[in-house]
């Protein structure tokens, strides 16, 4: 069966011939380890997931390698760091932060069906040439400056734009378009505006490593071109991400990539998944449109915001309401009480070919809902090939009797209720009616609800 896959670089859909079928190779950004992932988030770890999954079943499960790095190092994490644990060490606190965070998010992976990907290295590892060789963020800056492509200026050393002919092909920027009007003193060290940072100098209660270029920390795009290399080599196959790291995050690493090899190809596809749009106000609560998987999950199954997830196609904008995750709750239950309780069987051509034409995942969905009608008017292959494709792709992973009783668990719960309930006791402990509180406090944990008050308010989640 032929793969064709969507190529942001050249803009169209093209067959997917991979360098070496034996060892098929990905690599995806991943998240910066500092704070609970949003929704928008989880779109790309599940995307490229049931392409992983898909790859997997092409290729056979032993011949594909994807690597999903964790940017463990960056300012965010240091302010993050400084803000949560102001008594601590500046560096034992960035590895509490940075420890806690990709914990959480490791286990949010695993609810939304994902696989762990086959190698998922922390930056920090990656900064100093390593004792097994691999490559390191340092050695590749050594190299772009011995070929012309970076220098040291101001404290820093920066990526030469200008020696890379073609900088700029990934995002369709070309360099002579991309005068500023205004040039920012800050940057008045620079060759061109657009020179970017392959490390920087930090100050004494910054993290650093020692280098060529003093005591410093690397810029963010290095890691990612260090890590790819050190797992996928020189060229790859695909890169993947947001749509928001096209520029400058993919078109950096690629220039640094293609410039410290001198290799005409970083990977041969690159892929970006498009927005998650927070539409219905319901859900984002009090928190504006930042949406966390953390929050969702306390309501919802992870299979839940899977199905729901795949709904839209990967480069189509995703419009999340509550009322498209009651549907795929719906179509969930369904299924579940269609397939949970067959086992083997084959996953079906027509659900894999529809993943073939670039991941078509709406048209995934429908050829579902086809075996699931061949299956429910009684047809054993139907039946069989429905739970088989539902599996391969990180659906079923419980008995009937377990989907019931976590859809018990996490859904039954009226947010809206909720807050009610919590603002009747707010106003019950300020008339000190402390007997109404307590009683609303029983009331809310007889629900599963967990309430926790501090000086901002009071905040819920569900028990687990
Ligand atoms: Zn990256």
């Amino acid at each position: 069966m032929d793969l064709r896959l969507y190529d942001t670089l050249t803009k169209e859909k093209r067959r997917f011939t991979p360098l070496d079928p034996n060892n098929v190779r990905m690599y995806v950004c991943g998240p910066t380890v500092y704070d609970f992932a949003h929704i928008g988030n989880a779109r790309p770890v599940i995307v490229f997931d049931v392409l992983f999954r898909l790859l997997r079943h092409l290729y056979g499960a032993d011949h594909v390698t994807y690597v999903r790095n964790i940017t463990d190092v960056d300012d965010k994490i240091n302010a993050r760091a400084a803000r949560d644990f102001p008594g601590l060490p500046l560096n034992e606190a960035i590895r509490k932060v940075t420890e806690n965070t990709a914990a959480q998010f490791a286990s949010e992976v695993a609810a939304l069906g994902s696989l762990p990907p086959t190698f998922e290295p922390r930056a920090t590892d990656f900064v100093l040439p390593r004792a097994d060789g691999k490559a390191d963020m340092v050695t590749l800056i050594k190299q772009l400056i011995a070929r012309g492509h970076a220098y040291e200026a101001g404290g820093e050393v920066l990526f030469d734009v200008q020696s890379m002919p073609d900088y700029g092909a990934l995002s369709g920027r070309k360099l002579d378009e991309q005068r500023p009007g205004a040039r920012v003193a800050v940057d008045a060290h620079k060759k061109s505006p657009l020179d970017f940072v392959l490390w920087k100098q930090s100050s004494g209660d910054e993290p650093g490593w020692e280098s060529p270029w003093g005591r410093g920390r690397p810029g963010w795009h290095i890691e990612c071109s260090a890590m790819s290399t050190a797992y996928l080599g020189d060229v790859f196959d695909i890169h993947g991400g947001g749509i928001d790291l096209i520029f400058p995050h993919h078109e950096n690493e690629l220039a640094q990539s293609r410039c410290a090899h001198g290799t005409p190809a970083m990977a041969n596809y690159w892929m970006h998944n498009e927005f998650v749009q927070i539409e219905d106000t319901k859900m984002s609560k009090s928190l504006g449109n930042f949406v966390t998987i953390r929050d969702l999950l306390a309501d919802w199954p992870g299979e839940v915001l899977r199905l729901n997830m795949l709904k839209a196609h990967y480069r189509s904008p995703m419009d999340w309401t509550l009322r498209g995750l009651e549907e795929s709750a719906k179509t969930l239950d369904d299924w579940y009480s269609v397939a949970a309780d067959v086992k083997g069987g084959q996953a079906s051509d027509a659900v894999i070919e529809t993943l073939s034409d670039d991941l078509n995942t709406p048209q995934m969905i429908a050829s579902l809902h086809g075996l699931r009608n061949g299956a429910a008017a009684g047809n054993d292959g139907d039946r069989s090939q429905f739970a088989a494709s539902l599996r391969l792709f990180g659906f079923l992973s419980e008995s009937v009797a377990e989907w019931k009783s976590r859809k018990q668990q996490a859904s039954g719960v009226d947010a809206k209720q909720i807050d009610e309930l919590i603002s009747s006791r707010t106003a019950a402990r300020a008339r000190k009616d402390f007997k109404e509180s307590d009683r609303i406090r029983d009331e809310l944990a007889a629900m599963g609800v967990v309430i926790k008050d501090s000086k901002e308010g009071t905040t819920w989640e569900i028990a687990r």
